[in-house]
């Protein structure tokens, strides 16, 4: 999850040598190299990019951490990641401060073009700054899916019309999800939940619940034993029934939370790693949305 990358700086041979040597890709096997080669920051956006883009000829989707990585909080840029933005057409980001890399790349590959799938989105604010989790409110993960649409449109406007119509349906799908939702989660009496990291801000602000405490305040680093005893008096307070813990982080101190308050632990995905297939988002969303029927029902 928190893996920390070995910073660039540490290279010795000069960065504009490195990306003059890259060649552009050749496909192989005799494919004609891809008209238009689009690079997502990670995986949420990748999903959504996969979506704007299925089945449009000649455009290439490749995201730029592995599906592993998670969450871009701490990330920082290898020498390949260079490589690999040195040949895109267009990079596509989450925006809200979630590539916090995103200077540096942007001074090693001038000519890199971006686009912001978080663009126009009216950002919640913690004191850590603006939260950029808003792809698990379903709402705010339909208008990146715009944004992303707007953005290849400019970019590739001999391909607006399939562009469009990939973005229509995907939106119909999201909001077929979000109705859903939306109708189970209403029905449930316990709305107060307790999460592990900072991810959910935006899914409780769309589905109504409220979050009494967060485990793990700054990603990547365990709570302190006044975080935990605070988290535990929380959750005593405020009657909260489970954790909810992410499946792409350690959770020895959600158990050892439990263990104290007698709430139990459950899984509740940040969609910020999984399958790299079109129908991964939905099929993420709907497994919390069952884990917090079957948690917080009665
Ligand atoms: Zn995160």
């Amino acid at each position: 999850m928190q893996i920390k990358k070995k910073f660039l700086g540490g290279i010795f041979c000069s960065l504009s040598a490195l990306l003059m040597a890259v060649e552009p890709q050749a496909a192989g096997d005799g494919q004609p190299a891809p008209q238009l080669r689009i690079v997502t920051s990670f995986y949420p956006v990748y999903i959504a990019t996969l979506n704007v883009a299925k089945d449009i000829p000649g455009v290439q989707v490749v995201n730029l951490t592995k599906p592993f990585t998670g969450c871009l909080h701490d990330y920082q840029l290898v020498p390949d990641d260079l490589k690999t933005l040195a040949n895109a057409d267009v990079f596509i980001i989450n925006g809200a401060g979630m590539e916090s890399f995103l200077e540096k790349a942007v001074r090693e590959i001038p000519q890199l073009k971006t686009i912001d799938a978080g663009k126009n989105i009216a950002l919640i604010k913690d004191k850590n700054g603006a939260n950029p989790h808003v792809w698990l409110s379903v709402t705010l993960a339909m208008k990146q899916v715009q944004n992303i649409t707007a953005g290849l449109i400019e970019r590739d406007p001999a391909h607006a019309s399939l562009y469009q119509h990939n973005c229509d349906d995907y939106v119909h799908k999201l909001e077929v999800l979000r109705s859903r939702m939306k109708a189970e989660l209403k029905q449930l009496k316990s709305r107060e939940i307790v999460t592990f990291h900072e991810a959910f801000p935006y899914f409780a602000q769309e589905f109504d619940f409220k979050i009494v405490a967060v485990v793990e305040r700054d990603p990547g680093s365990e709570p302190s034993a006044r975080e935990m005893v605070e988290t535990v008096q929380l959750i005593k307070k405020h009657k909260a029934r489970a954790i909810f813990i992410e499946p792409q982080y350690p959770d020895k101190s959600a158990h050892a939370i439990a263990h104290e308050t007698g709430a139990s632990v459950c899984l509740l995905d940040p969609a910020v790693t999984g399958p790299m297939t079109e129908n991964a988002y939905l099929q993420i969303m709907e497994k919390n949305l069952a884990a917090l029927v079957k948690t917080l029902k009665d």
